[in-house]
């Protein structure tokens, strides 16, 4: 039976660009397992997406001058195209910002309250008496309790890992206004993490196959003794807490997160037509989460927490995760990557001045998998030239060199009865290299893997110096042929097992041996078509040049500022007074209410404004039925009626909208339905 694999990585916050220490952490490792996986045949789906909310988008989005929404939607397709042009592969990649995530993290919720897990407690939170609101985690800024660092924000210290809550925090302030925040009564929703220490205990103890950095700190964790979180905050941008008494505080957007590869899930079934196709992987596959090690509490223990804590969906146990295999970090130039310091080396800039597979290639030669590793520019450039381009790329473009300028450009034959010794070791090399490699990434060493891969091409090279076919042309054609066809198949093998890493220029490769298609399996064969022609043989790599080099170096030190998020504004043509007046603007009252039948957004409601009229309202999020009924609203009236999801709308509701809010304009409730606005 093929395995079934669900695999993720890290959402990551759409509030600024993707730089190369993400993508060493949690994205490419991935996107190479996955692609091993569908090479050899697994059922494997791979999601990922954006997390959209939180204060840290709240924050930005304030700094920059634009709303939440003008935010995440920037990013969103920002790192979209980031993720495609460096060939990271999901199958789905969504954003917490959907309808499908707002639902199913509300049902998490409520689940989870239902079987008791959850409980309502008074707390008291920092509060700034400046700007009249609580201050959630980041909203606080001040020294960690735990080791003195200064300017740490309230949610987790930076420089020693420590979860903190906004309170711990010495001399805090509050990041809008800095004065220092007074501490005051609310509630709060909180998981009791306790209910689940002993089972997360056994099952941690149980996982004897993970990597022991991911195993040790979270047994550490569970030892300490597990402690109430809260999982709710008095904020606005983010998913309601689907209670009344909750309707002013939303998810913690640390609770609702991670249930986001539960929504991506779904999005993708229900893309590919097969809605119920996500619960097979949640429920009977293997899951597995890249992440780099900031990440590791979040999701090895309170996800598993969250997951036990939601009891069985239709019968069934949701599935643990699998593997959680957590990367350290990617420093720059010996320094820890800091976005704040502008201290990094932005996808977007990277893929601007050197192909995607360079970067790829690069980052898992240095890949942080058991301890923080280093990103150095000159190291860069001695692995492209020294590694990609001087073993790899020359010993495929030698071989196809020799068989288009000696052979007519096609594939020699091969004549079995004169293999020697050295043919039939390479041959037997040929064999083995598809799973060595693929016991390195089945758990999850890709560095070792592609260590495997560069011998290898040694090895091939060696082959091909050795029986010296320039010489050999000239006195055995046979022999010559036998070397070339087998250094063909070699090539070809190498193009197949680098695959994974090194899509773009691997199918390159395979294009000039003539192969489009394949499985991992065929790295092992011998399966060229004799006789069938070649492509024309180009230079895969090149060289990366000294002044390169320079320039990235100079970049790196001193980096251009960071822009501010740039929103695209519509451009709003002025409008003559006698089209306004054309507007048949009337206040009316509301009705009725309903449910839009085939619309989860939408009501249908009946207004009254001087006639009967029925409309359609993307309303439903933000006022309950009973809240509309009987409201004095101010309609359109003469706009062509559109309909909307089969239902007619007859005016037009007039609303705010700042991208988080959506209010319903009114008139005074004396007014009486139908009297015209000028
Ligand atoms: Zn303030
Ligand atoms: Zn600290």
């Amino acid at each position: 039976m093929r395995e079934r694999i669900l695999v993720t990585s890290a959402l990551p916050y759409a509030n600024g660009p993707l730089h190369v220490g993400h993508i060493a952490g949690a994205y490419l490792p991935a996107d190479t397992y996955v692609r091993y996986n569908r090479l050899a045949g697994a059922d494997i789906v791979y999601v990922g997406g954006t997390d959209e909310h939180g204060t840290a988008i709240e924050i930005k989005a304030l700094k920059d001058g634009v709303t939440p929404k003008e935010l995440v939607d920037f990013y969103y397709e920002d790192m979209k195209t980031d993720f495609k042009n460096l060939g990271i592969s999901y199958d789905n990649f969504s954003r917490t910002s959907l309808p499908v995530h707002h639902k199913t993290s509300q049902d998490f919720f409520l689940k989870i309250l239902k079987n008791g897990h959850i409980e309502r407690k008074t707390v008291t939170q920092a509060f700034c008496p400046k700007c009249n609101m609580f201050l959630a985690d980041r909203y606080v800024e001040g020294t960690c309790p735990a080791c003195s660092a200064p300017d740490q924000k309230g949610n987790q210290c930076e420089v020693c890992g420590k979860v903190l809550e906004p309170i711990e925090l010495v001399n805090p302030k509050c990041i809008t206004c800095s004065t220092t925040p007074e501490v005051k009564e609310t509630f709060q929703w909180f998981i009791r993490l306790s209910d689940f220490q002993d089972e997360l205990e056994v099952w941690m103890k149980s996982n004897k196959h993970w990597r022991p950095n991911v195993v040790n700190f979270c047994l550490n964790w569970i030892k300490e003794g597990l402690q109430d979180r809260a999982i709710t905050r008095d904020l606005q941008w983010g998913i309601k807490v689907p209670l009344e008494e909750g309707k002013d505080k939303v998810l913690y957007v640390w609770f609702e997160a991670v249930i986001g590869y539960v929504s991506s899930t779904k999005e993708w079934a229900e893309r590919m037509g097969k809605p119920d196709a996500w619960k097979d992987y949640w429920l009977d596959g293997k899951i597995v989460h890249f992440i780099g090690k900031d990440n590791i509490p979040f999701h090895a223990i309170m996800w598993p927490a969250f997951l036990l804590g939601y009891g069985e969906y239709e019968g069934r146990k949701w599935k643990l995760p699998y593997d959680v295999p957590a990367n350290e970090y990617l420093n720059i130039g010996g320094k820890k990557t800091s976005t704040s310091r502008n201290w990094a080396i932005w996808l977007g800039d990277f893929l601007k001045d050197f192909p995607p597979d360079y970067l790829r290639y690069y980052l898992t030669t240095v890949a942080p998998e058991s301890r923080d590793s280093d990103f150095l520019w000159e190291d860069f450039q001695k692995r492209i030239n020294d590694e990609l381009n001087d073993i790899i790329g020359n010993f495929v473009h030698r071989s196809i060199t020799f068989a288009y300028n000696n052979f007519d450009g096609k594939i020699p034959s091969l004549d079995k009865s004169l293999l020697d010794d050295d043919d039939k070791e390479a041959i037997k090399n040929m064999e083995e290299i598809g799973t060595k490699v693929s016991d390195l990434i089945k758990v999850f060493k890709m560095k070792d893997a592609l260590k495997e891969v560069v011998s290898f091409a040694k090895s091939c090279n060696r082959y091909f110096d050795k029986k010296e076919p320039w010489k050999l042309v000239k006195t055995d054609k046979a022999k010559a042929a036998n070397t070339i066809y087998i250094s063909l198949e070699l090539a070809k093998t190498l193009s197949m097992v680098l695959n994974p890493f090194l899509p773009f220029s691997t199918e390159k490769m395979l294009k000039e041996i003539g192969i489009s298609k394949f499985v991992w399996d065929d790295s092992a064969k011998l399966l060229l078509e004799q006789g069938k022609s070649l492509g024309k043989p180009e230079p895969i790599f090149s060289k990366v040049p000294d002044e390169e080099i320079k320039r990235q170096v100079q970049k790196l030190d001193n980096p251009a500022p960071m822009k501010k998020t740039l929103v695209k504004k519509e451009e709003k043509p002025m409008i003559p007074f006698d089209e306004f007046a054309k507007l048949d603007i009337r206040t009316g009252k509301i009705i009725s209410v309903d449910d839009h039948p085939k619309a989860d957004k939408l009501y249908v409601m009946k207004i009254d404004v001087g006639e009967e009229r029925t409309i359609v309202a993307g309303i439903k999020s933000y006022y309950k039925k009973e809240e509309l009924i009987g409201k004095k609203i101010v309609a359109i009236c003469n706009l062509e009626p559109a309909t909307i999801r089969g239902v007619k709308s007859e005016a037009m509701l007039l609303a705010a909208d700042d991208g988080k809010l959506v209010s319903l304009l009114e008139a005074d409730k004396e007014m009486k339905t139908g009297a015209k606005i000028r």
